[in-house]
């Protein structure tokens, strides 16, 4: 049995999609390499010592020059990343410092490590900033309260796609003695970022939101000095790493990770040109009075609008709420939540000029429909 995928051959403008399509290559990859424990037949106990295929040199060369880091690892996402680190660096009663634009796993993740959390508070509507400064003020005021374990900042957070200043926060949180994590999930594998040019402690990525591959797959990154403590090895086993649990991911995912890495590597220096496909989508949204909120102007492909024409529509349209989707859908467009009219995100990464100018009159047209009813 294959499953139909409704929206095979759609302009999908979802924000979790539009950097995790397979290049050719991975697809390759995927057929070659699909069976369960397809990479462990020659595995001698470690994952990243596989070398055929040649796991050891992506793991220990080419990822950690990617990242701008000393040791790289595999995980299973994003959110495995930030537990494994925050697991290995929490102590009873300790703390972690969060941005306020802080994606929810990185609250589920400081949950499962039993760290409290403080939060760095954005600066509201419509920028929804996080300024630097304001962790020196919150890791002042929480030190007091207990030891703080981890900083973390969201680069770009992935509801505005804002971009804080991470250098200066590294800055302020080595200067508080705290390791600051990065949490570069929309970052790594679309634009160029590295660890050593932020100066940060940690940096994760998302294979399957950023790096064109099937995940579930994420990247760990991290100074030489934290390997000790978050790459402990196991007692009984002594060479498997606990936090890691022996082996991360076993399969598929990082044989697609790595087909699509030389293309990934490329795509990244090609950045500006999705700045300004996003600067010109978002500037015609706004011409049809369609609000960007966020960084302005915008620096990333994920963009959050407001939208009050589409809800007042939403008030008298037949299909409700649900008439944006519908409407959308008509016209071969996927991406933004059933539902949504008055704010939504979207991105436009890996769209052509074509394709954003179809999205774009796809929403001039349903503004207009509705305007003569
Ligand atoms: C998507 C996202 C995640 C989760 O990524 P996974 O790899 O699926 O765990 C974490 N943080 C941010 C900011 C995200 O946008």
């Amino acid at each position: 049995m294959v499953f139909e995928r409704k929206t095979k051959g759609f302009i999908n403008i979802d924000p979790i999609q539009t950097g995790g399509r397979l290049t050719e290559d991975a697809k390759m990859a995927l057929l070659e390499w699909g069976d369960g424990y397809s990479i462990c037949d020659f595995c001698q106990g470690r994952l990243e010592e596989i070398r055929n295929p040649p796991i050891h040199d992506f793991i220990h060369e080419e990822l950690p020059k990617f990242l701008g880091c000393d040791v790289a690892r595999i995980t299973h996402g994003a959110r495995e990343s930030k537990f494994i680190v925050m697991h290995s660096l929490a102590k009873r009663d300790a703390w972690v410092v969060l941005d306020g634009n802080a994606h929810y796993t990185s609250y589920l993740a400081a949950e499962r490590a039993g760290l409290n959390i403080a939060e760095v508070p954005n600066t509201g509507y419509p920028d929804f900033k996080i300024e630097a400064d304001r962790y020196a003020e919150v890791l002042e005021e929480t030190k007091k309260r207990g030891e703080v374990v981890l900083a973390v900042v969201t680069y770009p957070d992935g509801n505005y796609g804002n971009l804080p200043d991470v250098k200066r926060i590294a800055k302020i949180c080595s200067d508080y003695d705290v390791p600051l994590l990065v949490n570069a999930a929309y970052a790594v594998g679309r634009m160029p970022i590295k660890l050593s040019g932020i100066k940060a402690d940690f940096i994760v990525g998302s294979g399957h939101k950023s790096m064109a591959s099937t995940g579930p797959i994420g990247v760990l990154g991290m100074k030489e000095e934290w390997a000790d403590v978050v790459l402990k090895r196991s007692q009984k086993y002594k060479n498997k790493e606990v936090e890691l649990l022996g082996c991360s991911v076993r399969g598929v995912a990082i044989m697609t990770l790595m087909a699509s890495f030389p293309h990934v590597k490329e795509r990244v220096k090609k950045w500006d040109e999705e700045v300004k496909k996003a600067r010109y989508f978002a500037s015609n949204m706004e011409e049809l009075e369609i609000k960007q909120l966020g960084d302005k102007p915008h620096n990333h492909d994920l963009m959050f609008f407001h939208a009050e024409n589409l809800y007042d529509i939403s008030k008298r349209a037949k299909k409700g709420r649900y008439f944006l989707y519908y409407e959308l859908k008509k016209r071969r467009i996927h991406g933004i939540k059933p539902g949504l009219t008055r704010y939504f995100k979207l991105s436009t990464y890996g769209l052509n000029w074509g394709e954003l100018d179809y999205v774009i009159n796809a929403f001039r047209e349903i503004i207009e429909k509705y305007k003569s009813d």
